[in-house]
């Protein structure tokens, strides 16, 4: 592949560098204090600049958001309610819900309608190594 902006033809994709730059190690670690030792084992996942810069495009997470905003809607109602008024922190409550409701569908049809078209762009993104240049192709 040859670089619209430098003629190089030192380019790579951007779904191999971020897969070449990602990696995951296993770790075991022995913890020690005063009140004794416990052994851990677990994963790290990790990657490079380079493949953070060439990641792939995130999706929402409708269900996360929904609980945040719900954990916080609760939080005010009860504020509301034992504060000021019953009724205002009940029809504040109702309208928290609905407009979680609405965010909940339009994250869940942003995943459906418009990531996969934005993760077709990034699939077809290269990325120069000379000049830094990114650039689409069908390739
Ligand atoms: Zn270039």
């Amino acid at each position: 592949m040859i670089c619209p902006n430098c003629k190089s033809d030192s380019t790579r994709k951007f779904s191999i560098i971020f897969e070449e730059g990602t990696y995951t190690q296993k770790y075991e670690a022995k913890i020690s204090s005063s009140s004794g030792s416990a052994d851990s084992v677990g994963e790290a996942t990790g990657s490079s600049d380079l493949a953070k810069r060439c990641s792939p495009p995130e999706g929402c997470t409708p269900i996360y958001s929904f609980l945040v905003g719900f954990a916080i809607g609760a939080v005010l109602w009860i504020i509301v309610v034992i504060n000021i008024n019953a009724i205002l922190g009940h029809v504040l409550f109702i309208g928290i819900i609905l407009f979680l409701i609405k965010c909940f569908r339009n994250e869940r049809n942003f995943n459906k309608i418009d990531y996969p078209k934005i993760h077709e762009k990034w699939r077809k993104k290269w990325l120069c190594m000379k000049c830094g240049h990114e650039y689409m192709c069908e390739l």
